[in-house]
């Protein structure tokens, strides 16, 4: 017998025959003897709409109302997925995040998880009741409702699990796994059965968007293993069969290379003959953190004449307007060109087996190269090989490594 959390996504609750296809699944593993929580998202679309309220009171809304009216979508969902799981003879009841409480900061809108009272859960859990939890929302110290950021749900179930103990903690979604790479761009892509939280999170964030991040950190953090899988096919989450995230020595066979990320969303911005003295990327680059742009790749080049040189960098294209308004503001740059190139695309192959491995940046530059692309700036971690191509290169770039890694299936 397991404690299992259980989350349900936004597509997976989309209406009342979905919630009872989910309660289905709940109610298989308690029929297999487990104690199941199970956290559910709002209603697909939901949140979105909500979020449009506001939008049309304006943007100067208040975040904590905005938070009391985000929250509600969730609120809904849990409540019917409670009566859905009566409707088959099972005794189950939802707690929302203020009953519980799930006590998170007060960063409305955005907030984190500080403390669960897991003992409540615990009592009920023993008297064999299902306990039904809206993901997304928790409550300040001083009672006001919070949420936990777009996606949030996923964190909520992995934080229960957290602080339940539970054996695992399953997503339900609508993708069966977490793949080798988007199987939209590669067909032969392939669902990879273990990975990393580290591998997870350099995929995730590089566009792999299955899981919202700051659950994958929780899980490292606190060693819950998180299995994503599709509610749309037949098996549960006790059978496995969807994609674990879990503690690099719980894989066996390290792969060097696990998946090849992608991001289109890149923009590379030059700055033309800089002074090459002291302190210089700090002027830089100490606007930009303050603007809140997040600086990803970055190269500066030794200058010949050791006056002047070129800095270039990249960051998300969306960031482009706060950059250079930040840029602008910088006295030493006056009279420096900046030129930005939005005609650019991101590829990265990802891999735990990388750190102990040699000859995987040479292979991936040769692929590149066999296909005449060119690399414009590379950049480098533990378990990460990241190349900044030209936009319309980028599909061909990513087939061609996840083939020259052998990643396909059968591979
Ligand atoms: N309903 C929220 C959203 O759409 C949270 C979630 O579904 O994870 O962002
Ligand atoms: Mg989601």
């Amino acid at each position: 017998m397991a404690l299992i959390v259980v989350k349900f996504g936004g597509t997976s609750v989309a209406d009342v025959a979905r919630i009872e296809v989910a309660a289905g699944k709940v109610a298989q593993e308690v029929a297999r003897g487990n104690k199941v929580v199970v956290v559910v998202s709002a209603m697909a679309g939901v949140t979105n709409q909500l979020v449009a309220y506001c939008d049309q009171l304006g943007k100067l809304y208040d975040a904590r109302e905005y938070d009391a009216i985000v929250a509600s979508g969730e609120q809904v969902t849990s409540g019917l997925m409670a009566l859905a799981l009566q409707k088959r003879g099972l005794n189950a009841r939802s707690f929302q995040g203020w009953q519980i409480p799930i006590i998170t900061d007060d960063r409305h809108g955005n907030a984190r998880v500080q403390k669960i009272n897991a003992a409540l859960l615990q009592e009920r859990l023993q008297t064999g009741e299902i306990i039904v939890v809206p993901g997304f929302q928790g409550i300040t110290a001083d009672q006001r409702i919070t949420t936990l950021g777009r996606g949030g749900s996923d964190t909520t179930a992995v934080a229960l699990a957290a602080a339940l103990q539970a054996d695992r903690c399953d997503i339900y979604t609508d993708v069966d796994g977490v793949y080798t790479t988007d199987p939209r761009i590669v067909p032969k892509a392939r669902k990879i059965k273990k990975i990393s939280y580290e591998e997870m999170i350099e995929m995730a964030s590089l566009g792999a968007k299955v899981l919202q991040i700051r659950s994958v950190e929780t899980a490292m953090q606190d060693h819950v293993a998180v299995q994503v899988l599709s509610t749309f096919e037949d098996h549960v989450g006790s059978d496995l069969p969807g994609t674990l995230v879990v503690k690099d020595e719980d894989i066996m066979e390290k792969n060097v290379v696990t998946g090849i990320a992608y991001s289109r969303n890149e923009a590379k911005v030059t700055l033309m003959k800089v002074p090459d003295r002291p302190g210089i990327a700090a002027q830089i680059f100490e606007p930009m953190a303050d603007a809140a742009v997040n600086v990803d790749m970055i190269v500066q080049n030794i200058s010949a004449d050791s006056e002047a040189t070129d800095i270039t960098f990249t960051i998300v294209a969306t960031d482009v307007p706060k950059a250079l308004k930040a840029l602008e503001s910088i006295e030493s740059l006056k009279g420096v060109e900046i030129r930005v190139d939005e005609d650019v695309a991101k590829v990265s192959i990802v891999g735990i087996g990388m750190i102990s491995h040699h000859g995987v940046a040479s292979l991936m530059f040769r692929t590149l190269a066999d296909k005449g692309i060119n690399i414009q700036v590379i950049s480098t971690s533990e378990i990460k090989i990241s190349v900044l191509i030209q936009k319309d290169y980028m599909e061909l770039a990513v087939r061609a490594l996840h083939e020259a890694y052998g990643l396909e299936e059968g591979g």
